[in-house]
């Protein structure tokens, strides 16, 4: 089934289909709109959703799977097989679990799926990016953003279908909130990537605020980094966050990942104006919560930035967060404003980031510019989920 993905993505730059790019409130996809309307039927057996009640076994902790099957009469030593199962050989049917008797294996398929659901669809990049779209319950839609550079290749991974947060410059926030994913409907976006063997990083930066469901996202990096499972370091996972008063002090004790806060606006009043977050939790008050933690090792703190035109990119503003981040283990990641319809917000140019990025690394935080990826496929968080959602009502 990779294959068939890898063989339509690498095919697809020719099927420029003039007048089938979806419209998303008037503006049109350039390029490379692809339905993968078969790519799940092939797949027939997987599913992330409960089938007649049966539960999930990607997304279930150890402990959890040891319970799960010992409540139904089965040894517990079977918990570590499956998840063997599960999280290493990534099979998608309790068929295959071959060292678990067959016995066994019909009692478990009585109340179990294996619980792996593969993309609907998939856009893909000229550059590489393939951003791919997930159904999750009810008939939801999430994104995840597979990103190859290199010898890295990064996913990034959305928490919530829509968001609470409703940051003006964000398409996902325009969808506003409507679920938590599951652990399942997390970590699935992972284990069912047609690349998942080529991944080196994953960052939470996808749809959502990663706070505002921190049972799920916690419970998604404990199998992550858990020797049962991928047994990944903490440091090639990044947790991004707007900074949620309830929330963002547990995010930070959770573990050794790296942290990324989106600040986008020195100044409070202004930030709120971007990010009505700041209203219930003000920057001021994060960095003083982030200064009781040490960033100085190998956990990285970073903050997002995205460059406004005219609205968060003078030079007044420039010393402006060099005076809030002072004293902090940190960098800067400037990034470039991908336009969403009906936001009166514009990025600068090339010249502006890069004046941006030298006065900060020049007055001593590192600064770096993220490289636009996927401008042709919808880069802007929440812009594809937002398409379908629209088709599907
Ligand atoms: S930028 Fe992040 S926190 Fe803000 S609305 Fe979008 S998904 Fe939510």
């Amino acid at each position: 089934m990779n294959n068939f993905l890898y063989y339509l993505c690498n095919n697809i730059t020719s099927l420029k289909q003039q007048e089938k790019y979806p419209r998303v409130n008037g503006f049109k996809s350039r390029l490379n709109y692809i339905l993968f309307t078969h790519y799940s039927i092939a797949e027939k057996t997987t599913t992330s959703r409960m089938e007649n009640n049966k539960k999930a076994l990607l997304g279930m902790t150890l402990s959890q799977i040891k319970e799960a099957v010992t409540r139904i009469g089965m040894p517990s030593f079977t918990a570590k097989q499956i998840a063997d199962w599960i999280y290493c050989k990534r099979v998608r049917t309790i068929g295959e679990m071959t060292n678990i008797s067959l016995k066994n294996r019909e009692i478990l398929e009585r109340h179990f799926i294996t619980g792996f659901s593969s993309p609907i669809e998939a856009m893909c990049s000229t550059d590489g990016t393939i951003k791919y779209l997930y159904r999750v319950d009810n008939n939801h839609f999430v994104e995840a953003v597979y990103i190859p550079d290199g010898e890295r290749a990064t996913l990034c991974v959305s928490s919530q279908v829509g968001c609470k947060m409703n940051c003006l410059f964000c398409m996902t926030g325009k969808q506003r909130y409507t679920a938590n994913l599951t652990a399942n409907e997390i970590i699935n976006q992972i284990f069912a990537l047609p690349q998942f063997d080529t991944l080196t990083n994953i960052v939470f930066m996808g749809m959502g605020e990663p706070c505002d469901n921190l049972d799920n996202l916690l419970q998604s990096i404990e199998i992550l980094t858990a020797e049962y499972a991928t047994a990944w370091s903490p440091h090639r996972l990044t947790v991004s966050s707007v900074g949620v008063r309830k929330g963002l002090k547990r995010l930070l004790d959770g573990g050794e990942y790296h942290i990324a806060i989106s600040l986008h606006h020195p100044d409070p009043k202004s930030r709120s104006e971007l990010m009505p977050a700041e209203r219930g939790y003000s920057i001021t008050e994060i960095v003083e919560l982030l200064k009781e933690y040490d960033f100085s090792h190998q956990r990285r703190l970073t903050f997002e930035y995205i460059v406004f035109k005219g609205v968060n990119d003078s030079p007044t503003q420039a010393r402006k967060l060099l005076k809030l981040l002072d004293g902090l283990d940190c960098r800067i990641n400037l990034i470039r404003y991908h336009a969403i319809p009906e936001v009166p917000l514009e990025g600068v140019d090339n010249d502006s980031m890069t004046r941006l990025r030298d006065y900060l690394t020049g007055n001593g935080i590192f600064t770096t510019i993220r490289a636009s990826r996927g401008e042709d496929i919808f880069a802007a968080c929440g812009m594809l989920s937002t398409v379908k959602q629209n088709q599907n009502n």
